[in-house]
Order: C-alpha cells, then structure tokens, then sequence
C-alpha cells in the first residue's frame, strides 16, 4: 500500500485519501458505508468543509468509534477571527471529535498571517495552543496566494488543484512544497469529473517526483472507491498505454477550460457557471443524456440572461473569461438538441 508523508507534520497517510464533498448529495446511511468501507480498506485520510453541507456530521457518525485511528481535515472560509472560532466548534461538534488534524482556510483570497486584520492565523494559532487544531493548513486556487503561504513557512500543509492537466504554474507549487517540506494535498485529482481513466490518475500521482503529494479523491459510488481501493494492491503502471490516455486526454483539455471549481459563484442571473460553462467537455466526455435533458436545457436557457456584470470573471482564479465561455458553451450545447 503505498502511503505519503505530509510534510514536516510527519503524519502519514494512504497514497488514497477520501475527499468527502461529494457524500454530501448520498443519504447518511450510504455516505456512512462508503467512508467505513474505505477506512476499513485502509485509507485513513478524510477531507472535508464546514462548507460542505452535512459532510462533517456525516463523517462524525462514520467515524465516531474509530476517530484516533485516521486523520480528518476540514476548512473554514470564515474571514474574521469570531467566526473562525464559531466554525471550528461546529466542525468538532459535527465531526463528534476534540480536535482537527488538519485545520485550513479555505481558499481565501489572501493569505493570513500572525497580527493582519482579519485575525484568522492568531485564532489558529490559539487554537493549536488549546489543542483544538494540531496543525494549520490553507487551501487556494491561485498560483499567488499559494506561493505566498509556502513563502511565508506559516502552513504546514497546502492543498490545490493538481492533477495529469496541470499547467508548469501547478507543477512549480508543487515542487516548492516538497522544497518547503510541506504536505501537498492534491484536490481535484479528477479535473473536476472530466478525468474518467481513474487509473491514469492514479499512476500520475504515484510517480516518485510525486512523492509528497497526498491526492484526495472525490467519491460519491462504491464503484468509484472500489477502482480506487484495487490500485493499493495492484498499483497501475505508468507504462504505454496509460501514456497515451494522458495524452491524448492532456491535446482534448488542453488551454482556457473551466474547472468546475464554482469559486466564480454566485452569478446574479441564476446561471450554474460552473458546469455550464464546461458543457461542451461534458457533453463529449460522459453520456450526453442526462446533460441533455429537460432540467439542464432550462439551466443552460439562463445563459441567454447573462447580465455581463463581470463578477464571475473577477473572481475565476484561472483568468478565463467567464460569459464569454458560457456562450461558447452554449451555441455548441444548441447544436446537440437539433
Ligand atoms: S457576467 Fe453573466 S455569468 Fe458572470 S456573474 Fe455576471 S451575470 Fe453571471
Ligand atoms: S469559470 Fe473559473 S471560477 Fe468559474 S467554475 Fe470555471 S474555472 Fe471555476
């Protein structure tokens, strides 16, 4: 079973570790099952949010009895002190634990640090010292504000969308993580589902350069862990074949796509930017039904209301641009309902 150590925490984990976003769209019953199978298949890493709805609570009532033998992160987006305190509370109370492994900001648009006005690392810090929170983590979409935190050496761990698409930007963060001794802690290993070959992704990943790099997958079915669960034994190669999934994968996604990742959300008009503006992908990397049914034709219909304010563009931590893409998207989507 190949495992990561993250960084200077020392803390080592299953070269597989569970991001647990998506339990929040499976009842409680399945969301438990899928994290207790996974941990008794030995991924002990779980990744979470404050943000995620009831992922927390789900994974408080998975692990209640089991809590000493894995190691649980969770994020707080909250930009001032008083309510990092609050969500923290909250976080151990749902997670049914005394303290957090791993506490991050979760993608802030900049990075804290001891004495700024936002008080967020002194009230980690203090949190560290009471026992709540044994090391403090930050997680980003943007290559500056990455490279600031590993710069600063205030974060013991860095979490960032990595995957076989990244640019030289994305490799260079990693690298200066494994520089910095800094856990890396890959999101989005999946592109945000438009990686499909789980085993490229995997062997990607597992490269030696990769050392460092702990990839928390997004898993919703048991099919999906099950893929993942048969790599600790039979690890996949990175040989021809598989090279050449990348490839071809990396000339298809290649330049401006959206990620998924909705940090340019909310959109005044109601638009689901985050998936309609990857539409075109979508339709050509997955069955084309369900994107073509009844629901996704009024979703993709809002683009018609775009109100061209700019917001989702100020805020899309690739640089694209936005409405632009979305109408791209949304001629292309017209010519598979003809
Ligand atoms: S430019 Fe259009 S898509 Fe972007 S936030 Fe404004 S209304 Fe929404
Ligand atoms: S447009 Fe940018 S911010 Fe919005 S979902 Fe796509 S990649 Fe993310």
């Amino acid at each position: 079973m190949d495992k990561v150590i993250l960084g200077k925490t020392g803390i080592e984990v299953n070269k597989n570790g569970f991001g647990a976003l998506p339990i929040q769209r499976i009842s409680k019953k399945d969301a438990v099952y899928l994290l207790q199978k996974a941990f008794y298949n030995g991924i002990n890493y779980f990744d979470t949010a404050r943000a995620y709805s009831d992922s927390e609570e789900k994974m408080g009532a998975a692990f209640e009895y089991t809590r000493d033998r894995i190691v649980i992160s969770t994020k707080t987006a909250a930009q001032n002190a008083e309510d990092m305190w609050k969500d923290l509370e909250e976080s151990l109370t749902k997670l049914k634990t005394d303290h957090i492994d791993i506490y991050q900001f979760h993608n802030p648009a900049f990075c804290p640090k001891p004495g700024d006005e936002s008080g967020l690392y002194d009230a980690a810090l203090e949190a560290k010292k009471q026992g709540k929170i044994l090391h403090i983590g930050i997680t980003n979409h943007r290559i500056a504000v990455a490279k600031e935190a590993i710069e600063s050496g205030l974060y013991d761990t860095l979490q960032f969308p990595f995957s076989y698409l990244a640019a030289d930007a994305d490799l260079e963060i990693v690298e200066m993580c494994r520089k910095a001794g800094m856990g890396f802690i890959a999101m989005k290993g999946l592109a945000g589902g438009l990686i499909h070959n789980s085993a490229c992704a995997y062997a990607y990943m597992n490269q030696p350069q990769f050392a460092h790099v702990a990839p928390i997958w997004g898993v919703q079915r048991e099919r999906e862990l099950d893929e993942f669960l048969s790599y600790q034994d039979c690890p996949p190669a990175l040989d021809g074949a598989l090279l050449a999934e990348i490839e071809k994968d990396r000339k298809q996604l290649s330049g401006d796509f959206c990620r998924g990742c909705g940090y340019c959300m909310p959109c005044p008009a109601g638009i689901s930017i985050n998936d309609c503006a990857r539409m075109s992908l979508m339709l050509r990397r997955a069955p084309q039904e369900g994107w073509l049914s009844p629901e996704w034709q009024e979703k993709m219909k809002k683009i018609e209301g775009c109100l061209h304010c700019g917001k989702c563009m100020s805020k899309c931590p690739y640089g694209l641009n936005t409405p632009e893409l979305l109408a791209k998207n949304y001629e292309d989507y017209k010519t598979f309902l003809k």
